[in-house]
């Protein structure tokens, strides 16, 4: 790992700089690595401000005490080649006319850069939620819930009032999408498990999912939300659709009709946007945030920056739908845009995106699960096996990603 940083303004034949080292950043190095294994005077440099990358995907194990957080934290010396000069530093700005990242460490020259900088929780202003809830995006995120969580138990067991220890004991979940759900059922099934270590009956700790529209898992078949919701049910899971929250106050998570609900531990998990970073960067906004980009994943008029993952806003052309921030996504862009970065260093055509859609799986609890693939929905314990199965998958592909590098240590 190096600290050292190259300032120098690079021309369109300069260095190609990866910003962050999530799944679509990531991905662009590795596959760039393998790609340019004949062009070694190309100079390829990945900057972050963590030196590993997050397997984000498995956070609501972190944050239900079943996974270490250090297990999802994988050190980037282990998947990245000799090939990938490696920056650990914040990013704090961007000089487009330099063709420079600004950040801790000093500028950083481009010729071409690839932004893959992911997401923030998004509060949608609604007042005190950022100060009352715990987010859930990183592993340090993750092991916070955890903590609150295990304190809040402590806290029930210290009080006298059965109703008082009952509202202690409560974790609040904002947004029922995948992550609230995954987060919601993960921790119904081992807060009961855990209780009695912590001087309370099983059925003391509860757990609630706030929704603000119709349904939970939003935009996924009626089958495959019918059997999430008999799981969540099956766990004990208390959900409430149609139920936006207005305000998060000391006292709870107030709704937009007036009601209060009450926990010991708040968790928003209702939504996404791109970091302020990127933002307030005068580059193109699309929605939430994200950045508008062409065919090939480039910033619109700007075809020295390509944009990857959670941070571009690509636009499906038969929906005419915003692709949702997905990891399979961020992969998926990622590949295009290593063959297009390596497109242009051949002077060969460039290669427009398209999605392919692997389907969509979403663990419920520890042991259960529920997916659409290839129009079949399954619910139970295949589906969890078929998560898991997913990132062990995932682990394995960035390790042999790395291998493919002749240049390797
Ligand atoms: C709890 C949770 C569960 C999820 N589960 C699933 C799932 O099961 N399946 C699925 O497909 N998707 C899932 N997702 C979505 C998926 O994790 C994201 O779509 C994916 O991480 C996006 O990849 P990315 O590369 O765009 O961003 P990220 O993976 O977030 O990577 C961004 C990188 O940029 C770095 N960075 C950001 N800002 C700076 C800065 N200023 N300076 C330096 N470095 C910076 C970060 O450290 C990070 O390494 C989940 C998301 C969450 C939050």
């Amino acid at each position: 790992m190096e600290n050292a940083v190259n300032a120098s303004t690079a021309g369109s034949g300069g260095p190609i700089v990866i910003a962050g080292a999530g799944y679509a950043g990531l991905h662009v190095a590795l596959r760039l690595a393998a790609r340019l294994r004949g062009n070694p005077a190309v100079e390829l440099t990945l900057v972050d401000r963590n030196d590993y990358h997050q397997a984000i995907t498995e956070l609501p194990r972190v944050a239900a005490g079943t996974r270490a957080a250090d297990d999802v934290r994988i050190p980037l010396q282990d998947v990245l080649a000799a090939r990938v000069r490696f920056v650990q530093t914040e990013i704090t700005g961007f000089d487009w006319a330099g063709r420079r990242l600004l950040t801790g460490a000093g500028p950083i020259g481009w010729g071409r850069l690839v932004l893959a900088l992911g997401s923030r929780p998004n509060d949608f202003d609604i007042p005190g939620l950022a100060q009352r809830a715990l987010s859930l995006y990183e592993a340090s995120d993750a092991e916070r819930v955890w903590v609150a969580a295990t304190a809040a138990l402590d806290a029930a067991a210290a009080a006298t009032d059965p109703e008082e220890q009952r509202r202690l004991a409560t974790v609040v979940v904002g947004g029922g999408g995948a992550t609230g759900v995954e987060l919601a059922g993960e921790l119904a099934e081992i807060l009961p498990a855990v209780a009695g270590r912590h001087g309370l009956a099983p059925d003391r700790p509860a757990v609630q999912l706030i929704e603000a529209g119709p349904t939970i898992l939003a935009g996924s078949s009626p089958q495959l939300i019918d059997k999430a919701a008999k799981i969540l049910s099956d766990l004990k899971v208390q959900v409430r659709t149609n139920a936006m929250i207005a305000a998060a106050t000391e006292d709870g998570f107030r709704l937009t009709d007036g009601q209060l609900v009450e926990g010991g531990v708040f968790v928003w998990a209702g939504g996404l946007k791109a970091p302020e970073l990127v933002a307030d960067s005068g580059l193109p906004a699309g929605h939430n945030g994200r950045v508008k980009v062409d065919q090939y994943l480039r910033v619109l008029d700007q075809p020295d920056i390509y944009v990857a993952g959670d941070l571009a806003s690509v636009t499906e052309p038969d929906t005419g739908h915003v692709l949702p921030p997905l990891a399979q996504v961020a992969l998926e862009e990622g590949e295009t845009v290593a063959r297009n970065l390596d497109a242009e260093l051949e002077g060969k055509p460039l290669e427009a995106f398209t999605f392919h859609d692997k389907g969509f799986v979403v663990s419920v609890g520890t042991r259960r699960g529920v997916a659409d693939i290839a129009g079949i929905t399954t619910g139970g314990r295949l589906a969890h096996l078929l998560k898991d199965a997913i990132e062990w998958e995932y682990r394995q592909s960035v390790r042999h990603l790395r291998g493919w590098d002749p240049v390797a240590r």
